[in-house]
């Protein structure tokens, strides 16, 4: 029988090439978990948003709350954002 999958036993991370960010916000708008929060908070801030846009660069915020579903990937221009699997204990 499956494990049920807690929140901190993703098998998978979000990546950011911080170097490659031009803070453009894209990831942030399109991020479905993202929305959700907007919607029922009327905005976003640390405390509950995946990724975050502050001082013209892109950071995880909440990685527990990212459900890995990868909208953010094709969103960003410059190719910036990765979802990558941990290794396994
Ligand atoms: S993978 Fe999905 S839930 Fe996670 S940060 Fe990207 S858009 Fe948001
Ligand atoms: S969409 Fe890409 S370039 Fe824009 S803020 Fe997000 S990671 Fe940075």
């Amino acid at each position: 029988m499956a494990m049920a999958q807690t929140q901190n036993d993703k098998t998978y991370k979000i990546k950011i090439n911080w170097y490659a960010c031009v803070g453009c916000g894209d990831c942030m708008t399109a991020c479905p978990v993202n929305l959700d929060m907007k919607r029922t908070k009327g905005y976003l801030d640390e405390s509950d948003a995946v990724i975050l846009v502050k001082n013209s660069n892109v950071h995880v915020i909440n990685q527990n709350l990212c459900t890995g579903c990868g909208t953010c990937i094709p969103a960003c221009p410059v190719k910036a954002i990765d979802i990558i699997m941990k290794e396994a204990d």
